[in-house]
């Protein structure tokens, strides 16, 4: 073995894949309910990107910003124009996106510090590994950034009491995903809000996971009276396309000037293909209403079938971001659906978290629920 141990790999080889349906390299077939991690928001290999990024194959892939980039351009055109805000940088990766969006804030307001919340995570690079609320994120890599302080999540009593003056932005996810799928409540996101504006900080929303139509809108942040001053993207924003971006108000164009930030790859003509696909596919009001249709099939479904069930504590989250949370390590559970032909992913040590492609099937979602159903109710048997 060649590659870092960095990450605790489930012993699986998905080897083709189309829509929800993945294959495995013994023939195997399951359904996919975790979608690289919110990424294949559209399933394996959606047609309409494929097509792009083919076609762009075929042209150019890199040319570097040195050149303009008409696809970027229309990307960002794309972002903006279902959001509050005015432009956008491109990067390529969440981690990248937020550390733009830390380097605005701080020369913005020429201030310094950022505040965060516990248990969020916003990237593993030294500045988005510092504003990570999550010990273990930062367990080993000795001083983290100095300007990064964590509130209690959900906690509009704690963030009405910040007096502090000297803050650049408030950092925050609209439902924290790595966290356990934990929805911020609008008294505490209204909170976080006025708090900015009183202080002079920035709104910062990392989008990263619940952007790109996840929760049946186009950011989740659309959900609440929010006016955020920068919104973060990535995972699904390129469909498994590798791309980040950052969404940032018109009077930050004084602030990121030329030579302040940039990026080799970032928006390359081959991602801005993907990214545009992806957006005209999800963003239209047609394709989101179907997603919170799905979204409120599946909830009921869920709820009936496995609320009864005696180690199912809580089921949560909003659009196709599920968190179903169980008494006991829900690892078990994770493996043990795999083994049923389904694949779910953690949200923390006890969240089993359901991240279906934005267009799964009615009968996909029958079929998981019903594999959940099975493999939950089992364990209740065992322990009897
Ligand atoms: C995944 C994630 C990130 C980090 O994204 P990478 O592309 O892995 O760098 C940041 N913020 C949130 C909310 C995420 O879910």
């Amino acid at each position: 073995m060649s590659v870092f141990p960095t990450y605790n790999r489930f012993p699986l080889t998905i080897e083709s894949g189309e829509g929800t349906a993945v294959t495995d390299n013994e023939g195997n077939q399951y359904l996919d309910f975790v979608s690289g991690i919110a990424v294949c928001n559209l399933g394996h290999r959606p047609p309409a990107v494929e097509e792009a990024v083919k076609e762009q194959l075929g042209k150019v892939w890199h040319v570097s910003n040195l050149y303009e980039i008409p696809l970027q351009q229309e990307a960002a055109k794309l972002l903006t124009g279902v959001t509050n805000l005015d432009y956008a940088f491109f990067c390529n990766s969440g981690a990248e996106a937020n550390e733009a969006a830390i380097k605005l804030a701080r020369k913005h307001t020429g201030k310094e510090k950022i505040l965060t919340f516990k248990q969020s995570f916003h990237g593993r690079t030294f500045a988005t590994m510092s504003a990570t609320g999550q010990e273990k994120v930062h367990q080993g890599f000795g001083t983290l950034l100095p300007t990064f302080e964590y509130l209690p999540y959900n906690d509009a009593e704690e963030v009405s009491q910040i007096h502090d003056q000297d803050i650049a932005a408030i950092m925050v996810e609209v439902i924290q995903g790595e966290g356990g799928v934990i929805e911020g409540t609008e008294l505490f996101l209204q909170a976080v809000q006025n708090k900015c504006k009183e202080l002079g900080a920035l709104l910062i929303i990392d989008e990263v996971q619940t952007g790109i139509g996840r929760t049946g809108k186009p950011f989740g942040y659309q959900h609440y009276e929010l006016d955020p001053d920068i919104v973060t993207s990535a995972k699904g924003l390129g469909s498994g396309f590798p791309v980040g971006a950052m969404l940032g108000k018109a009077e930050f164009a004084e602030t990121f000037t030329a030579g302040s930030h940039g990026s080799t790859f970032g928006g390359n003509p081959l991602a801005s293909a993907a990214v545009k696909a992806t957006l005209q596919t999800i963003f239209p009001q047609q394709f989101l209403q179907s997603v919170q249709e799905k979204s409120d099939y599946l909830n009921e479904l869920l709820e009936s079938k496995l609320l009864p069930l005696e180690g199912v504590k809580e089921i949560r989250g909003r659009g196709l971001m599920i968190g179903i949370e169980v008494d006991q390590e829900a690892i078990h559970f994770i493996h043990k659906l795999r083994g049923k032909g389904l694949l779910a992913v953690l949200a923390g040590p006890h969240v089993i978290r359901l991240l279906p492609p934005l267009n799964v099937t009615i009968e996909e979602l029958d079929k998981a629920a019903s594999i959940l159903e099975g493999v939950l109710q089992l364990e209740k048997a065992n322990h009897s």
